[in-house]
């Protein structure tokens, strides 16, 4: 795992050290690994995790309470899920509905900010979520009136099949919406693309948050 960290990391550096302002968070995405794999890589130095499931990472941030983690939900948000969401995690990436985002709003504990990104779904593809483009300005005028959420930036998931050349048009459209919202916002604008497979193309578009699962942890069973 040592060497698999180093690697993201070199690579990360090589990519990113041109670009001054883009400060990159690594995600390690640990769903269906175990507590003892995720306490290895945080004394390797990790700070953020993300976790696709809720029921799989309560017990899981339960036990690492000590750890000093930082807890990105990465996954499908349930309405029934909210309130444990809003406790545990301290980023959500994949907010797509006003409703989810109203009941989080209500759930978030006295005194935090839960970290929000809307997860747009640029390729039109039905098996995932996220918003269109065409709704993200409204979209996100109604998130900015639920206090206890911080809007920080959009999530991009690209469908399985997409090509390498697809992939690097998409994270192009992404940064230009991004970018879009800096212009308006004037507060920096987080961008949660890129995985194990194409986070190097990511990066190079822009990506300041990338989410790596297999490339830290190796294979999923
Ligand atoms: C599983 C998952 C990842 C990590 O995928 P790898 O290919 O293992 O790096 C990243 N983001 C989301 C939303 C995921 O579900």
């Amino acid at each position: 795992m040592k060497n698999k960290i180093e690697k993201v990391l070199t690579d990360i550096d090589e990519i990113t050290k041109n670009y001054k302002n883009q400060k990159v968070k690594l995600v390690a995405v640990s769903k269906k690994k175990p507590v003892s794999e995720i306490l290895k890589a945080a004394k390797l130095g990790i700070k953020n995790f993300g976790e696709n499931y809720l029921q799989e990472s309560l017990p899981k941030i339960a036990n690492l309470r000590d750890e000093k983690i930082i807890w990105h939900f990465i996954g499908k948000i349930q309405s029934n899920k909210c309130k444990d969401i809003a406790e545990n995690f301290e980023w959500v990436h994949t907010l797509d509905r006003l409703k989810i985002a109203e009941k989080l709003n209500k759930y978030v504990p006295k005194g935090k900010k839960l970290n929000t990104l809307i997860q747009i779904n640029l390729d039109h593809d039905e098996n995932k979520g996220g918003i269109d483009k065409e709704n993200l300005d409204d979209f996100l005028c109604e998130l900015k009136k639920l206090e206890n959420l911080s809007f920080r930036g959009l999530m991009i998931m690209p469908s399985v099949e997409a090509k390498e050349n697809e992939l690097t048009l998409l994270y192009k459209e992404a940064f230009l919406l991004a970018d879009k919202i800096y212009l308006s916002e004037k507060n920096k604008i987080e961008l949660s693309m890129g995985m194990s497979q194409d986070f190097k193309i990511a990066l190079k578009e822009g990506s300041t948050i990338i989410r790596i699962g297999t490339g830290i942890f190796g294979e999923r069973q």
